[in-house]
């Protein structure tokens, strides 16, 4: 079977002192859950600290950003080396957030995903449509696009460093959650386009997340699906509780 993960995006929230209060709290919360994996995503000022205080723990640390080059002149920017020396595991890329605000591209995106995985960091590549491209019948046409743009030329061995968020943009952060069916439908859809890709074995290892307006009440339903292997969580990841308690049901998912 595959591991569940659930991931935390925690967009720009949260200082460097929230966030290793928070931290600290929820190492705590969560030690006992062994079977599916947990991650953390915090703005690139608390990276160092939530690294360390996770530091032999069972959480692992995203980073919400990257820059395709070791260094360089890239005033503002952060390199996969950089993140990797400070000992963070994943990177969350092409999220809809940067796609529309920073006109990230499908060509930069594959970008990104190739400098991360060349340094040995993992990749949470999020796609997904927005509402007029579903109500155009286009949910397919995008989500085929942004993976098979964000993912080209990506080996099959490079691929086991990857996790899919399929995000549908008008779930994320508006408390429409997509039903257990869209969201299956969708993902479903995704890993046969990775048999495609790859083949029937790839696919059935590769791990796809659903991430908008998860919450306790309804993660339960969305994780019985047979594709869903997990949940991207924005706003409910900000509370303790609440993601201790997202990370609680798929701990029991995964049993
Ligand atoms: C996200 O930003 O990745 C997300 C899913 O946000 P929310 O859970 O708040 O909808």
């Amino acid at each position: 079977m595959r591991r569940l993960l659930v991931a935390g995006n925690w967009k720009m929230n949260k200082t460097n002192r929230e966030a290793v209060s928070f931290v600290s709290e929820l190492v705590d919360k969560v030690k006992m859950f062994k079977r599916c994996e947990i991650a953390v995503c915090p703005p690139f000022t608390a990276l160092s600290e939530v690294v360390e205080i996770t530091n032999g723990s069972n959480i692992e640390v995203g980073a919400q950003n990257v820059y395709p080059a070791d260094s360089g002149a890239f005033t503002g920017e952060v390199s996969p080396l950089m993140l990797k020396d400070i000992g963070v595991d994943y990177v969350i890329i092409g999220h809809s957030e940067r796609r529309k605000y920073f006109k990230e591209t499908d060509e930069f995106v594959n970008q990104k995903v190739h400098s991360v995985v060349e340094k040995g960091l993992k990749v949470i590549l999020c796609i997904g449509e927005t509402l007029e491209e579903r109500q155009a019948n286009k949910t397919f046409d995008v989500v085929k696009r942004e993976l098979v743009g964000g993912l080209k030329g990506i080996t099959a061995s490079q691929l086991e460093n990857i996790v899919i968020a399929y995000e549908p943009i008008w779930a994320i952060g508006t408390g429409i959650t997509a039903t257990p069916e869209q969201a299956e439908e969708v993902i479903s859809f995704i890993r046969s386009e990775i048999t495609k890709l790859y083949d029937n074995e790839v696919a059935q290892n590769f791990r796809i997340l659903y991430g908008g307006s998860i919450k306790p009440d309804n993660f339960e339903a969305i994780v019985a699906e047979e594709d869903i292997d997990g949940g991207l969580v924005g706003g409910a990841s900000l509370k303790v509780d609440s993601f201790a308690r997202l990370v609680e049901i798929a701990e029991e998912r995964q049993a």
